[in-house]
């Protein structure tokens, strides 16, 4: 959709993500979230097709998700020190499919909420370096 933020992201209108996108198949694309959002190993997955939440998948893209998600968490296990890795789907900034994953660590001090909640970010040469192992790993 034209005016849609991931949508115009895919196409390239709007600034790509640090370090590019990490991983794309028929229905998913995984990128490094912007450093200034989170903190570093934060991602977005986020559907190639327009639609609003998991009510609108098809079969297709609902059977496979699981394992798209199942190779971030591992990618991100292997290369940052993720005890926990949150998942929060709200869509309410942009209404296109998209899941934030933050990884927490055992040094973080808070947890849950206060976590999410926190006023993080990363730098963008390391959210580059890191989209690089990921990409390496999810392959
Ligand atoms: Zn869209």
């Amino acid at each position: 959709m034209k005016n849609c933020f991931i949508c115009r992201k895919h196409n390239g209108i709007e600034a790509t993500p640090p370090g590019e996108y990490i991983y794309e198949d028929d229905h998913w694309m995984v990128c490094h979230a912007p450093a200034k959002l989170g903190p570093l190993g934060t991602l977005f997955i986020e559907s190639k097709r327009h639609f609003l939440d998991y009510a609108e998948m098809t079969d297709d893209e609902s059977a496979s998700l699981g394992n798209v998600m199942r190779k971030i968490y591992h990618a991100l296990k292997l290369h940052t020190d993720a005890e926990r890795v949150y998942q929060v789907t709200l869509m309410d900034g942009v209404p296109h499919f998209h899941s934030w994953l933050v990884p927490h660590r055992k040094k973080d001090s808070e947890k849950g909420m206060k976590f999410l909640a926190r006023d993080d970010s990363c730098r963008d040469e390391d959210a580059s370096a890191l989209a690089e192992n990921l990409r390496e790993a999810m392959r």
